[in-house]
């Protein structure tokens, strides 16, 4: 069966001669002056698959821009210009509203300009393109991580996926922990002032979409390194150990996906400066491991014993997709 990573690469990585870097990175690089880099990523969210039919359109809106703007973190990137491509069942201003007011507020405190874009009728699907720069072969990739190297984790992983678990009814949140706790799913804060930070420091860069597991696995894939993570070190809100089995709990901190914080890799003598960094961002930056001579990722705990959680992260086309109702269902 042909992964949603499979398809990619067999169908659609192609040498990009014009480009610095083209398909399998968080965004491409593009040299169009000697000054800077361009920086380009298109991210789509389809109603039925990343979000309720019925959810908040002012989340919404906030949400299609800020995955593209994780993605500008993860290359160390200022985003800068952005387009918007919509479907829609039907002109519903009350819909339009809350939804353009949403994007267009995240879009002014990162200063973008909405520059462009597409409406058509059809299934609900939102697809922004994003735009930045970085100074000349300053940005952070997925191919830079070195043996030596130590594995960071911003912010706390799982969040969004213990929010999933209240929406699907398999657990059950108190209302305070709800309404501190979905907004890391339903309107995640890009952490762009970190990964400019992280320029210079950091030998490798991944924003945590598909879950830690997997977007980690990326950057050993594309280093052609291995990569050794301690569980107990991998930051997570007490709720995620207290509310869920420990298998899910497991799950949704490496695998949970749509966490929207940043992992790189960095070399072990800046340690001091990486938790300066974090300090002065006002966001936790936890040391989870580090990088070895070798391929693939291993999970050990505290005896370093290597610890299976079975599944790798978010696939489009993989099992999970289709069986587990994580996803709701297609809406006809
Ligand atoms: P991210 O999670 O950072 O948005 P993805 O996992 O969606 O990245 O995609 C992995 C890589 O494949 C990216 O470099 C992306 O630009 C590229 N990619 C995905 N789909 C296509 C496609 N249909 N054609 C060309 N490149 C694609
Ligand atoms: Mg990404």
């Amino acid at each position: 069966m042909l992964s949603e990573f499979d398809l990619i690469r067999r169908f659609f990585t192609r040498p990009a001669p014009q480009a610095i870097l083209g398909v399998g990175d968080d965004c491409a690089l593009i040299r169009l002056t000697p000054d800077a880099d361009l920086v380009v990523s298109t991210d789509m969210l389809i109603a039925g698959r990343h979000f309720h039919r019925d959810a908040d359109p002012a989340k919404l809106g906030h949400k299609a821009l800020a995955v593209n703007l994780s993605d500008m973190a993860a290359m160390g990137a200022t985003p800068r210009w952005a387009t918007l491509a919509l479907a829609l069942p039907e002109a519903n201003e009350l819909w339009l509203e809350p939804f353009a007011r949403g994007f267009l507020q995240l879009a002014k405190r990162y200063r973008v300009d909405l520059v462009g874009g597409d409406t058509t009728r059809g299934p609900l699907t939102i697809c922004v393109q994003i735009m930045g720069e970085v100074a000349p072969g300053a940005a952070l990739r997925r191919d830079g991580a070195k043996p030596g190297d130590e594995i960071w984790v911003s912010g706390q992983l799982g969040d969004a996926a213990l929010v999933l678990a209240h929406l699907d009814h398999s657990i059950v949140l108190e209302p305070h922990e709800v309404a501190m706790y979905s907004p890391r799913l339903h309107e995640p804060s890009p952490r762009v002032g970190l990964g400019r930070a992280l320029v210079g420091i950091a030998h490798s860069c991944i924003d945590v979409s598909d879950g830690l597991a997997a977007d980690l696995g990326h950057i050993l894939e594309r280093s052609q390194v291995a990569g050794v993570i301690e569980l107990a070190r991998v930051p997570r809100s007490r709720l995620v150990d207290r509310k869920l089995p420990a298998a899910a709990a497991l799950r949704a901190m490496l695998a949970g996906g749509d966490d929207y914080e940043l992992c790189f890799t960095a070399p072990a003598e800046r340690h001091g400066d990486a938790l300066q960094i974090g300090k002065r961002a006002g966001i936790a930056l936890t040391c989870i491991g580090r990088i070895e001579e070798g391929a693939g990722l291993t999970i050990v705990d505290a005896k370093g014993e290597p610890v299976s959680i079975g599944i790798t992260g978010w696939d489009h086309f993989g099992a999970l997709a289709r069986d587990s109702g994580f996803v709701p269902p297609e809406q006809p």
